[in-house]
Formats: C-alpha cells, structure tokens, sequence
C-alpha cells in the first residue's frame, strides 16, 4: 500500500467496509455502487468580511448513498477540509444509519475554513451564502446536513432561515427539517446537543453489561473537549466514571482523582480550550496518550491513535467518539494488546439518531420530551449493539467488522428488494 493510499480517508472507509463485504460475501455490483459517492458538489463562493476585503471559501457537500433514505450527514468547518475527507465521513455516514435500523442515507460536507478566525456576523454570511451556493443540493426530504466538527446550532439556524427564505412562503415551515441539530427555538429537538456523547455512554454501559463491569468503577480518558466529547464527560461524571486525564487544540491536562467534568465545561465555553484548567495538571501530550485509563474515548479527529501511540496506550478500551480516530495501523496493534475497539460508527451514531428524531418531530409538527428521545436513543443503540455482538460470535470477527457485516446485510437487502435502474 502507498503512502497516499495509506493516507486516503476515502480508501479507509472503502477498506473497512470490503472486509466486511467480503465476510459475507456480499454482491461485487453492490460492492461497486458503495465504493464511489453518488454525488459530489464543489462550491467556490464569496463573502466580504468585516474590513471590506473579500474572500472566495471552497465548500463540499457529498452525497454518498440514499438507498435507505435521504442523504444525511454533518457539515464541518475546519482549515484541514478536503475533497477526501468528505468523501470518507460521507461513506461511513451510510453504514451508520444502516447499521441504526433507520430510514436515512449518508452524506457529508465542510468549509475548508478555521472558524475561529471570522467574527460572528462574518460566519453568518459565509454560512448563509454556503446555504444558498448548495441550492436544491439540499432539500427536507433530499439530503439533511447536520453540525460536525466546527459548526454548531446556531449556524444550523443560518441554514434553516436561509433555505426556508429560498423556498416560497407555501413551505416556509413544512422546510424545517432542511437541517437538524437546529436550536430548540428554531425547531430543533431536545436531547440533540448531547446525542452523540449521550450514544457514546449509551455503548460504554453496553459494553459493561457484556463483561459485567461497574460504570461506577471506571477510569475516563477524553481526547476533545467539544460537542461530542464535552457532553460525553458530563455524562460519564453523572454515571459515576472518574475523568482522568482531557485534552484538546489548547493542551492536554491530568487529575487522577478525577476532573470535574462540569467546572471543564464551563472554562472551556469561557475561554476556548482546557490550557490553564485550574483544576487539574498540564501534561504533554504523549503523556496524555501513556495515562493509564480503563476507557479511552478519542473524541477530536480522525488519525488520532496512531501505531506508536497504539503501541503505548495503557488502556482496556477504546470507544470511537470521533469518526476515523484510529489509523489502519493502529488497529491490530490494539488487537494484539487485547483492547478492544468499539468502532465509530456504532459508538457515535446517537447524533444521528437524534437528527432522525429531530427530522421526524418537524415533519408531524410536535416535540418529544428529553426522556422519550433519550429512551428511544437507547433502544435503537442497543438493539444495534446486541446485533454486532451477535453478528461477531456468529462470524468470529472484529467488533469493526461485525458492525459493517450488519450494514451491509441491510443495504444489500435494500438493493435486491429494490433492483438496480434500470
Ligand atoms: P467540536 O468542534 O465541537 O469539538 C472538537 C474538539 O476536538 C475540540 O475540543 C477541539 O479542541 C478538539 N481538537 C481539535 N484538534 C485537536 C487536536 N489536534 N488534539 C486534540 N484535540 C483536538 O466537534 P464535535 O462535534 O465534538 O466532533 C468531534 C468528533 O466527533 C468528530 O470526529 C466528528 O466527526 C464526530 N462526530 C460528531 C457528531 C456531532 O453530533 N457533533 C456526531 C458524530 C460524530
């Protein structure tokens, strides 16, 4: 394998999911049709900025499959946003929701763009015109973005005001669902914000129920302190898990007798990272990755757990918040070490189950409480966890493998239900 293949984010997805194909011998026409996105949309649009300048920002939205439903998948803003990067996170969305059981396909898109660096008022007109370049590429019942990585409900409510604005006044309202992860007054649902960290605890307290271990007794290390990971740690305290050690952009830091992950939360929305949390020690961040933890909760970007990391990492195991944290490489190195991986697409997929829910409440025009959203979440992530359970004591395979071999089971029998056009 060459170094640009080995580094292709693309190819990693298309990988893992051969592997699995391959386990269950799934058909080479089908394996051909999910080796490729369907679409793949390039926009170049300018904004003026605060000082008067102008700027062209390049934007992706990439459609990978609708075989189970409407594309659907996060919008991220980050400088490191490419063609293939949106092409994998696009894939892996796809057999996300097919592994849920839930009616939705897969897409992704992204600004290359540092967020931090625009003011408010220029984020919303950059956001706005990325809205309006997109055009019916985006629709409530075609393809539903979502936040990612850099994006957050408020610009969510930029891209459900803009693309309502758009459609006429007949739809103004019956557009809503154009987007999820929406604040609650612009039509979002409750129990969104936290999804995906609540999922990740949702698959931890599985996996304990597996090898009849205590939440309680538990040792948490948090690599990302944002969305994912900042919920996730709030509601691992709650359960009683001690967070040792969190890092993010700003640094990494330590407390072995646990960092209070709510006094964590509220520093990093006052001050933008966990540097100088006084609660707890700075640490480099290869001691980060030494710290002896029970569970290591990479919840940051992709590429994280490298080889030489793997190598090192004293933990039991890892539980893939973010989506692509472990490299090729990495993987059996932790096999090796007998730790255990519960893959992205199962372990962060309560953000996209709660967009389902999100997208369902808009289209009947009601609200769920946060216990029904949250009581629904756990079914749907168990139900899927007791599936790759099942599916790897059936096929003697790896947790990752077993997951694709339930997606894949389901989006075959979409296409032989269904038929290829023509
Ligand atoms: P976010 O922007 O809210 O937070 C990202 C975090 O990563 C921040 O704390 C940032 O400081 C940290 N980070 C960035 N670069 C880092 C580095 N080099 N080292 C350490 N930390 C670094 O993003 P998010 O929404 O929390 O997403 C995190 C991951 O979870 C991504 O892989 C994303 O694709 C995935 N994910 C997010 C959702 C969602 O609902 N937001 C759903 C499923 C998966």
């Amino acid at each position: 394998m060459d170094m640009a293949r080995r580094s292709s984010l693309h190819q990693r997805a298309v990988d893992q999911f051969q592997r699995a194909a391959e386990l269950i011998d799934m058909e080479e026409r089908y394996r051909l049709i999910l080796a490729e996105a369907k679409n793949e949309v390039v926009v170049n649009f300018p904004v003026q900025l605060d000082n008067g300048s102008w700027e062209v920002f390049r934007g992706y939205r990439i459609q990978h499959s609708n075989i189970l439903g409407p594309y659907k998948g996060g919008i991220r803003f980050h400088p490191d946003v490419d063609l293939d990067e949106v092409k994998g996170l696009a894939a892996w969305m796809t057999f996300k929701g097919a592994l849920m059981g839930i009616p939705l396909g897969g897409a992704k898109g992204g600004v290359t763009i540092d967020p931090k660096a625009y003011s408010d008022d220029e984020l919303q007109r950059i956001v706005r015109r990325f809205t309006h370049a997109l055009g019916n590429n985006i629709g409530p019942e075609h393809d539903i973005p979502a936040p990612d990585v850099g994006t957050n409900a408020k610009m969510m409510d930029w891209i459900m005001d803009t693309y309502s604005n758009l459609s006429g006044p007949m739809s103004r309202h019956t557009v809503r669902g154009v987007v999820t992860g929406k604040s609650l007054a612009a039509g979002g649902s409750l129990g969104r914000e936290a999804a995906t960290g609540q999922g990740v605890l949702y698959t931890l307290r599985h996996w304990c129920g597996e090898v009849g271990e205590r939440l309680d007794t538990l040792s948490v290390g948090i690599q990302g302190f944002g969305n994912v990971g900042g919920h996730f740690g709030r509601l691992a305290q709650e359960a009683g898990c001690t967070v040792v050690t969190v890092s993010d952009h700003t640094g990494s830091i330590r407390n072995v007798a646990g960092i209070d992950a709510v006094a964590l939360l509220a520093w990093v929305n006052e001050l933008g990272g966990v540097a100088g949390f006084p609660g707890a020690d700075e640490i480099s961040v290869d001691e980060f990755f030494e710290t002896p933890v029970d569970v290591f909760v990479p919840a940051a970007l992709e590429n994280q757990i490298t080889a030489n990391r793997a190598e090192k990492l004293p933990v039991r195991i890892v539980i893939e918040a973010a989506n692509g944290p472990t490299t090729d490489e990495a993987e059996p190195i932790l096999a090796r070490r007998g730790i255990e991986i519960v893959p992205d697409i199962l372990a962060n997929a309560g953000g996209v189950v709660v967009s389902y829910f999100e997208w369902l409440q808009n289209k009947a025009a009601m609200s769920w409480s946060e216990e029904e959203v949250d009581e629904k979440l756990r079914t749907i992530l168990w139900r899927a966890c007791d599936q790759v359970v099942a599916q790897r004591a059936a096929i003697g395979c790896s947790r990752r493998e077993a997951a694709y071999c339930v997606a894949l089971e389901r989006l075959a029998a979409a296409y032989n239900a269904r038929g290829i056009f023509p």
